[in-house]
């Protein structure tokens, strides 16, 4: 029998899907299970909401209905983005040059180091400073004149810290550069308008803002050149073929929607736990860190790092404690091997080793913070002696 209330702070991870949002959904399962590629009736109605869905993404990016391009989430698109750029680059001018950020996710490091190690590409990464940032102007002077691509996480998954964009995409533009971003984190809690940032792709997943997984998008700016990865049936502008996974396309549009709606009020009330939480653990423990930038991270993320201590033990405690929290990317748990995103940041090992994250949502409450502010010290202490 569950003696202990669980809270869960890794939102990051993933988030739960919304009522709304499954609601929206369901009737796509059932009914309206049409193939919108079927000329008759039941085509035209999945047809029909496969327009208006890809309308609300287009118009809460800012952006035109073809250049959002559905994926089966924010690996494939970055996946794509990279891969189709990278191969579509070198046809077109012979461009084997790949630049990307340190602290990219997996899903765009690992590509990255596939285009190099199996494509013929040489793959050069942007430095980052102590809080885990890109510097526009290290954009600027790594760029050579084959570079096929730039990649830079909008905000990073394990720091919460949140890259300047827009300057990152001038220094692209002035070399001619195609530019991509990896927004997953960033789309849940920021209001993403694709003009403004003056980026050439940009990727977004729906389980990171309350929906389904399995499903994402690709912002694809009209003219880049863009290789397709799943060749087929011409679905999605030529860019990804498949039969369209309406119930989880109509999930993403209503998730993403309502997201945008909820910005500001959950973003305010996330900023001041986030802040709360912050200032409570630096006052309470010893050689701890806050890791990422202390101003321009994520409203909802919180991450530390604490010396002489192996994360892995913290997280256990923690999880028998009754609190669900995170050492940084979801994808590397299980292994106790020091956080590379803090490693390249300039903590020593004996730092990184020890990082938490606890990111918080829309059911997180002061309450459940002001618990884990309670035992977390004691769970440090042990972890620190065993
Ligand atoms: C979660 C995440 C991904 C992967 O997205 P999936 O939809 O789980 O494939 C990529 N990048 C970042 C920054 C993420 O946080």
């Amino acid at each position: 029998m569950e003696t202990i209330d669980r809270i869960y702070l890794d939102y990051a991870a993933t988030t739960p899907v919304d009522v709304r949002v499954a609601q929206a959904m369901l009737p796509y399962f059932t009914e309206l299970f049409g193939n919108p590629s079927s000329a008759h009736f039941f085509g035209q109605q999945t047809e029909a909401v496969l327009t208006t869905s890809r309308q609300k993404v287009a118009s809460l990016l800012n952006t035109q209905p073809n250049e959002i391009v559905f994926t089966s989430g924010g690996t494939e698109s970055n996946n794509l983005a990279l891969r189709g750029v990278a191969l579509a680059q070198r046809e077109k001018k012979g461009a084997n040059h790949l630049l990307v950020s340190e602290i990219e996710h997996h899903a765009v490091l690992h590509t990255a180091k596939q285009l190099a190690d199996h494509f013929g590409f040489e793959l050069e990464f942007l430095p980052v400073d102590e809080y885990g940032m890109v510097s526009p102007e290290d954009v600027r002077n790594m760029i050579r004149p084959k570079t096929a691509l730039v990649s830079v996480i909008y905000a990073n998954n394990e720091i919460g810290t949140i890259n300047p964009i827009r300057a990152i995409a001038d220094a692209c533009h002035e070399k001619k550069v195609i530019f991509h971003s990896d927004a997953v984190q960033a789309a849940a809690h920021l209001p993403i308008d694709v003009r403004i940032e003056g980026v050439d792709l940009l990727t977004i997943g729906a389980h990171k803002f309350y929906g389904p997984k399995g499903i994402g998008a690709l912002f694809i700016h009209r003219g880049t050149p863009i290789m397709p990865l799943n060749t087929g049936g011409g679905q999605e502008n030529d860019l990804r073929a498949g039969t369209e996974n309406i119930p989880y396309i109509v999930g993403l549009a209503t998730a993403l929607e309502l997201a945008r709606q909820d910005l500001k009020d959950n973003t305010e009330r996330m900023t001041q736990m986030r802040d709360n939480l912050i200032s409570t653990v630096l006052g309470k423990i010893k050689r701890v860190k806050l890791t990422g930038h202390p101003l321009l991270r994520l409203p909802n993320h919180v991450s530390f790092a604490f010396e002489g201590m192996n994360s892995n033990y913290l997280l256990t405690l923690l999880d028998a404690a009754g609190f669900a929290c995170s050492s940084g990317s979801a994808c590397k748990a299980g292994l106790s091997k020091p956080s590379e995103v803090l490693l390249a940041m300039g903590f020593s090992k004996n730092w990184a080793k020890g990082s938490l994250r606890v990111t918080l949502g829309r059911q997180t409450t002061q309450d459940q913070i002001q618990a884990f502010c309670e035992i977390l010290p004691t769970l440090v202490e042990k972890a620190r002696s065993f």
